[in-house]
């Protein structure tokens, strides 16, 4: 009862960095199964920041990968599995991400990195949590190890990854200050369960944070904005603080003095989400526990727009342009 299988389809790929309007609507042939891997028929993209790094050349590729498809996460439906394959089958609905070209009908995808979708899920919605909850969730437990009571800082709160950090941080009994854009996104922040909200484009922020904590100022930053507020991060850390900075909207941090961390004894770290999902255990073992959370209601995920494939450009657009509150899709077939 599954539709057959194309011998072409629709991908968006770059031929060369640039800006939005370097993507391109192309037809290109089924990719081809290796070893290991699965055959999936995308329902949903998801839209991540990285895929603009990788756009704009910010974070370079070989020039062997181009054309290049953009997209590193969708869920779906498998078509087909390699002959090696014995763990997922044709039917399976399954969400993943990586190096995978997801702006497109279908990928093949490592197996080891995908992940069957619970009944009670909808493919939208894992779609829509995958990357930024793996995120946002192994950063509130093995970067910030945040406990109870403490007191963090999310900029970009009303953002994919910033919203679902709120939600988890408020969850396990942080008290969250929350940066965001325009008042509108402070509300939406709000609603996450920031227990302070601050429009970021104020002049006194960190007067603010210092005041609202009496000066001890924030033990968890959680920074994915980048260029624009590493230096307000380590005015507003507290002694002893843990400052992740990871993410480049506003542009990639300078190289910074280590010297400079002394003043409070901060710990500094740049955390990268596949590095805490390497091992099979760790992805399963985080998978399901944001699943359980999102299947369970503990976590809300707001879809900001589902793009059609061929308006990708847009969805980059709006995403650079600071436009967009919550989760951007493509639907891909
Ligand atoms: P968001 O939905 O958070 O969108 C980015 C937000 O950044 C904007 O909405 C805007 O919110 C804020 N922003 C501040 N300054 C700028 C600027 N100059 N240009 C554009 N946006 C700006 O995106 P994602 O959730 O996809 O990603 C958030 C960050 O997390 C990104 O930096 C991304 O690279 C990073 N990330 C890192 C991962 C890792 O493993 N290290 C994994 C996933 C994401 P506002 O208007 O409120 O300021």
């Amino acid at each position: 009862n599954m539709a057959p299988i194309p011998s072409t389809m629709t991908a968006i790929r770059i031929p060369h960095t640039g800006g939005p309007e370097v993507l391109s609507q192309d037809t290109v042939p089924l990719p081809t199964l290796k070893e290991g891997e699965i055959l999936v028929r995308n329902a949903l993209a998801g839209v991540n920041f990285i895929d603009t790094y990788f756009r704009t050349g910010l974070y370079p590729v070989p020039p062997s990968h181009f054309p290049l498809t953009l997209g590193r996460e969708a869920a779906g439906t498998i078509a087909a599995v390699h002959p090696s394959v014995s763990d997922l089958k044709e039917g399976d609905r399954v969400v993943f991400m990586g190096t995978v070209g997801a702006y497109a009908n279908y990928s093949a995808v490592p197996a080891a990195q995908a992940v069957r979708v619970p009944d009670a899920l909808s493919l939208d919605k894992a779609a829509a949590v995958w990357l930024q909850g793996l995120t946002a969730w192994t950063f509130v437990r093995e970067a910030g190890e945040v406990k109870s009571g403490e007191w963090v800082l999310v900029h970009a709160a009303a953002g994919g990854v910033g919203g679902l950090l709120v939600q988890m941080l408020a969850a396990v009994g942080a008290r969250v200050i929350a940066t965001a854009g325009s008042d509108e996104k402070c509300q939406v922040a709000r609603r996450y369960g920031a227990g302070w909200v601050l429009n970021s484009r104020r002049e006194d922020l960190a007067d603010e944070v210092l005041r609202i904590t009496q000066g001890h100022g924030v033990d968890v930053v959680f920074d994915g904005v980048g260029k624009a507020t590493f230096d307000f991060d380590l005015i507003v850390a507290a002694r002893k603080a843990r400052v992740l900075s990871f993410g480049n909207a506003s542009g990639a941090v300078p190289p910074v003095d280590i010297l400079r961390l002394g003043a409070k004894n901060i710990k500094l770290a740049r955390p990268v989400v596949n590095n805490y999902v390497a091992t099979r255990e760790e992805l399963e073992t985080y998978g399901k526990e944001l699943l359980d959370m999102v299947t369970a209601g503990k976590v809300q995920v707001p879809i900001h727009k589902i793009y059609d494939l061929a308006d990708s450009a847009s969805a980059h657009r709006d995403l650079e342009g600071r436009k967009t509150v919550g989760k951007l899709l493509i639907k891909t077939e």
